[in-house]
């Protein structure tokens, strides 16, 4: 196997990670690998067993430079100084085919200084969830890091669930930079690597950034556009502490992860988010307030303090309004408005309403509209015939509704019972479910296996997820 090794992180200050390697695993054996991406960022695959050894961190590759990054953050709101990569171990970085720079990261592959209470690993599950979810993702057209390999790692590890098979994803991001890889610095009060963490995010993202203050407007509206994307499929993150809000503007992080069936505004599935605070409908305002946390460090380094503190609120302040374009574009889309106008947001507020009152499946609903067969999906189908109406009469001055509808609202996605399926197989050592999920998942918005796109009966409703 051969990696075409480019690293950059390894090259910053020492107080930005430790070097550790991976532990390695009795039993590495390679349960899925992306073709694909492997093709993207220049690997030579070479033969499997060897893929098996470097994915399941038995073998440091050549030209690797691995290491464990720092980082803080909010957890549910309450800031911890010290967090940092627990479980992952950042083999280095490659520079694909199309030029862009990406990390190579193993998660689950043991104990780093970082760990704090944690074994260090991962089991099969969340393993196979984050592989397919966020190939989802990609396929979706939504910004987010990739899966490029799955390992079985022939050990049990322990959870609350008891002993379950353990398991090593390998993640390929644009870069694991994060809201939390600012605020350990500022909270340090270290403005040197402050300004150094700055620049390198501005050269490896946003190379046009002038400077903090432009670095802050330009992950903004990265936010923002994420987000909505997110609501525009219903997906829930579940998990949006600012350690897991990437720089970059990708998808991070697929814990507690879902799509949701029925739509439901205070949708939540994680079982450790009791309050709520990262519901559906909520994550707009949660993105708003992390980047009021990145605000808040990116204005340690600045020399003239009140005026950063003013330039900061206001491109905070900005971000409400970007997440309602953003909103209102994705929507708009969703029933077949390509230009959306102003009324447009009742019009959308309203069908989500009645799909809401009647707990209409969020994915097959739209769907069924861009096939305009919309009305089974509504218990109160006499309501839903007098949204009809008006919609049918804005569509009149909707030019292509059928084609934009068509790629606005996706006929499969990643149901949390099929992956919860998916996931029983496999542990039972049966992977035919994941390889027909990831078959139907590669092109999302043609129908090729109806039975993905049913939601689940009542005895497969999955009602919570785990971090795992
Ligand atoms: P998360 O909620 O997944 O973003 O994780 C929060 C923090 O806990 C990060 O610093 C992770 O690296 C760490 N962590 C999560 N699970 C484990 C584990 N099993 N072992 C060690 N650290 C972990
Ligand atoms: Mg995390
Ligand atoms: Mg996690």
């Amino acid at each position: 196997m051969h990696i075409p090794f480019d690293n950059s992180y390894a090259a910053l200050p020492d107080a930005f990670y430790t070097r550790i390697e991976p532990t390695s695993v009795s039993q590495p054996k390679l349960l899925a690998f992306n073709d694909d991406l492997s093709k993207l960022l220049g690997i030579e695959t070479g033969d499997l067993t060897e893929a098996a050894a470097v994915f399941g961190g038995n073998k440091v590759p050549q030209g690797a430079a691995p290491l464990a990054q720092l980082y803080a953050g909010h957890q549910f709101g309450n800031f911890n100084p010290q967090l940092g990569d627990g479980r992952a171990i950042l083999l280095g970085e490659v520079i694909g085919t199309d030029g862009i720079r990406r990390d190579i990261q193993l998660k689950g592959s043991g104990p780093t200084p970082y760990s704090r209470m944690g074994d260090g690993r991962a089991w099969l599950g969340p393993v196979l969830r984050e592989y397919v979810v966020s190939e989802a993702m990609h396929t979706l057209g939504i910004p987010t890091t990739r899966a490029l390999a799955a390992v079985s790692t022939g050990e049990d590890i322990w959870r609350e669930q008891g002993a379950l098979p353990g398991a090593i994803l390998t993640r390929v991001a644009k870069s694991h930079l994060r809201v939390g890889t600012f605020q350990v610095f500022a909270h340090r009060g270290e403005v040197d690597h402050l300004k150094t963490l700055t620049d390198y995010a501005i050269q490896r993202h946003y190379p046009d950034a002038s400077g903090p203050m432009d670095l802050l407007r330009a992950v903004c509206a990265a936010q923002a556009d994420l987000v909505t994307r997110w609501m525009s499929v219903g997906f829930i993150h579940g998990v949006m502490n600012t350690d897991n809000c990437a720089i970059s503007g990708e998808t991070i992080d697929y814990g507690p992860c879902a799509f949701m069936d029925a739509f439901a505004q205070n949708r939540v599935f994680s079982s450790i988010d009791a309050q709520g605070r990262y519901a559906f409908g909520e994550q707009p305002g949660i993105a708003v307030w992390n980047m009021a946390q990145l605000a808040t460090s990116l204005i340690q380094q600045m020399d003239d303090k009140e005026a950063a503190v003013e330039e900061a609120t206001e491109i905070v302040h900005a971000m409400p309004h970007l997440l309602e374009q953003g909103w209102l574009k994705r929507f708009a889309a969703k029933i077949g408005i390509d230009a959306p106008k102003d009324g447009d947001t009742g019009l959308i507020e309203e069908v989500l309403g009645l799909m809401q009152t009647d707990g209409a499946d969020f994915a097959n609903t739209f769907y069924a509209l861009c096939k305009g067969d919309a009305k089974d999906q509504f218990a109160n189908r006499e309501a839903y015939e007098v949204w009809e109406e008006k919609w049918k009469v804005r569509l009149n001055s909707a030019p292509n509704a059928q084609a934009v509808m068509q790629s606005a609202n996706p006929a499969i996605i990643p149901r949390n019972h099929r992956i919860e399926q998916m996931i029983d197989a496999a542990v039972a050592g049966d992977m035919a479910p994941f390889e027909r999920l990831m078959k139907a998942l590669a092109t999302p918005y043609d129908l090729t296996d109806p039975n993905l796109a049913r939601p689940p009966s009542q005895q497969e409703i999955v009602p919570a997820t785990f971090c795992g």
